[in-house]
């Protein structure tokens, strides 16, 4: 007994050298000192000797299982301490390697635009509202007081998709949509895309942009519609800009307007921007024709409101003096980084 014993320290021994892995250290903690261990069978039948034996061979056989133990405990730190360390080896950083330049991008020159505008009617009360770019006829222009027969209809100059669908040709339709969803009082403000059979040239572009708006109330009058557009011209082109109101034609409007704001670049004398008069034209507006109010069934007696439009793109091509409308759509980062 003793003798087996001695050579299972042995052999113990030499396979605790040969060790590789901390897998193998733990198989061969098992097929020694487990349940089944083979050192365990020994020690088992040690209660079958004489007490002498017993005492004897009990001491050899403890001492040589702390022995094991001990020197299997010692390879599996040693295994587990390698691992750690090749796992720091390969987390190390290298603070001398170049960083990783990060680009941040930034909002295009159009939704900055939008967001100001935006910005500023909200302040003023308004809130935003969305529609449809694929619009009715009937919304489009019935609605809005266009003649059967007036030119904008053409094919020549709109997007028809059947006879009654059309790819809105301005922002105007979301109007109609309001009065008919809402009772007043309104205020309102929508910003979207337009469609129109233009050929592309530095000033248009078959899609580009316009924020509509609208107030109905009960006594709005010319008054209200200027002081909303000089407070506007005055935050979006600099406290110092004065505007005038020239007479127009819209059908959906009665009496319309175009508005101009003195030359933000020259402050009125004249120069490349203004085209040497002093002035620029920035939106269309007016009162709005009791007929359109009459589709949203709204009392005309009542109620009175007023509408504009203004050109996003053509507002800022002037505030940020881009000459071509195309550059806007070209995405070239060169140009759309500059604004942030
Ligand atoms: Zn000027």
């Amino acid at each position: 007994m003793l003798e087996k014993l001695n050579a299972l320290i042995e052999k113990a021994k030499e396979r605790m050298a040969e060790l590789q892995t901390l897998q193998e250290a733990e198989e061969l903690r098992i097929k020694l000192l487990g349940k089944k261990g083979e050192l365990t069978e020994i020690l088992r039948s040690v209660k079958d000797l004489s007490p002498e034996e017993r005492k004897a061979l009990g001491r050899v056989a403890n001492e040589a299982r702390d022995k094991i133990e001990n020197g299997l405990n010692a390879r599996m730190r040693d295994f587990k301490l390698r691992t750690e360390q090749a796992e720091l080896i390969k987390q190390k950083i290298d603070v001398t390697q170049p960083g990783k330049i990060v680009s941040i991008g930034s909002r295009h020159l159009l939704t900055i635009t939008i967001d100001e505008m935006t910005r500023i009617f909200r302040s003023m009360g308004f809130s935003v509202s969305e529609g449809p770019e694929v619009e009715t006829v009937f919304n489009n222009f019935d609605a809005l007081n266009a003649d059967p027969n007036h030119p904008s209809r053409d094919i020549t100059d709109t997007f028809y998709i059947n006879d009654e669908v059309i790819l809105r040709t301005q922002t105007s339709p979301v109007q109609v949509r309001t009065i008919l969803a809402q009772k007043p009082p309104i205020m309102v403000v929508a910003p979207g895309r337009c469609f129109r059979c233009d050929t592309p040239d530095a000033t248009h572009s078959p899609m580009f942009h316009q924020i509509e708006g609208l107030a109905v109330d009960e006594g709005i009058s010319m008054a209200d519609l200027k002081g909303v557009m000089d407070s506007f011209a005055k935050q979006m082109f600099g406290s110092s800009t004065r505007t005038r109101f020239r007479p127009h034609h819209f059908p959906f409007t009665e009496p319309s307007a175009e508005m101009d704001v003195s030359c933000f670049k020259c402050g009125g004398v004249g120069c490349r921007v203004c085209k040497g008069s002093g002035w620029i034209e920035i939106l269309g507006c007016g009162e709005v024709h009791p007929n359109v109010l009459k589709v949203g069934n709204i009392d005309t007696e009542r109620y009175t409101g007023f509408a504009f439009g203004i050109g996003v793109e053509r507002t800022a091509m002037l505030k940020y003096e881009v000459d071509d409308i195309r550059l806007f759509y070209e995405n070239d980062i060169r140009f759309v980084g500059q604004f942030r």
